[in-house]
């Protein structure tokens, strides 16, 4: 695979492969959202997760990957990533819940998270989900050519800030393709170093801004993983794995054949076309 300042540039066949994978994994991510109410126990959702991967061929991507023992990532309220699922852990209105998946697809690394209000929430929790997918959004918009990295940093940071919200630093988006985690590292604030890398076509970032209502401190949970915001309000936790194209960003990781830069689908589809499919047909239950 070609290199550019030790990233890896993919081409068209090998991103077709990674959008097929992070297809399924966006398919996995709405079905869980589809079942995300008070008084389900947060472990339903790595069954779905289990099951889905089963029903698509994949393989979780998260599991076993430095020991993390579940495919999802399940955080909730004040968890800012890395949560464990937990059968005794049930949803409570006005809560939010926080999915990061990633699955294998012949080889290919998928990634992709959401944070979603279970029931009814604040305002202030409203407030914290829509600025931060509008801050995913808008580092979305900055990968393209002729941008670097720093731009993309900018546009999460600027906006969070803008909103009055702290911006998680501990964790940061990265590289994806035939690895989880490949070069770069994506910062969600600008750090403070002079050069920084400019942006190519070929190139696949996982983009994801954690943003939290007080300090962007964070604490690690006894577990080893669980991470939660040290004044323990509340974070929520946007991802989508995005290649960059000629014209532009290329979201890889929707469940819908739609994408904004029109990109190729000629990898073989494991997940059907048309992307909508039946969590009661995946899951057994018809
Ligand atoms: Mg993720
Ligand atoms: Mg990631």
């Amino acid at each position: 695979m070609k290199k550019f300042r030790g990233v890896y540039l993919k081409n068209e066949h090998e991103i077709a492969f990674m959008r097929e994978a992070n297809r399924i994994g966006a398919l996995i991510l709405d079905a869980m959202g589809k079942e995300v109410a008070p008084g389900v126990p947060t472990m339903r959702f790595e069954e779905i997760a289990q099951e889905m991967c089963r029903f698509y061929g994949v393989r979780p991507a998260f599991q076993g990957y430095n020991g993390f023992p579940y495919a999802l990532c399940c955080s909730v309220n004040e968890e800012v990533v890395h949560g464990f699922p937990s059968a005794s852990r049930f949803l409570r209105e006005g809560d939010i819940v926080s999915f990061d998946m990633g699955v294998i697809y012949e080889g290919f690394f998928s990634d992709s998270a959401r944070t979603l209000g279970v029931g009814a929430v604040s305002e202030e929790a409203a407030g914290l989900l829509r600025v931060t997918e509008e801050c995913l959004l808008r580092g979305v918009a900055a990968a393209v050519p002729g941008n670097t990295l720093r731009d993309i940093s900018a546009a999460v940071q600027t906006h969070a800030e803008a909103h009055g919200y702290a911006v998680i630093r501990r964790f940061v988006g990265h590289g994806i393709g035939r690895s989880m985690h490949e070069k770069p590292e994506i910062p969600n604030f600008v750090p403070g170093i002079p050069l920084s890398l400019p942006l190519k076509t070929g190139m696949i970032l996982a983009i994801e801004p954690m943003l939290a209502l007080g300090t962007h401190e964070v604490d690690i949970l006894a577990d080893n993983w669980t991470a939660v915001t040290r004044d323990r309000k509340l974070a929520a936790h946007f991802e989508h794995s995005v290649a960059i194209a000629p014209n532009g960003p290329d979201i890889l990781s929707l469940s819908s054949a739609a994408s904004p830069a029109g990109g190729r689908k000629d990898a073989p589809s494991r997940a059907g076309g048309g992307g909508e499919i039946s969590v009661d047909r995946a899951l057994g239950r018809d």
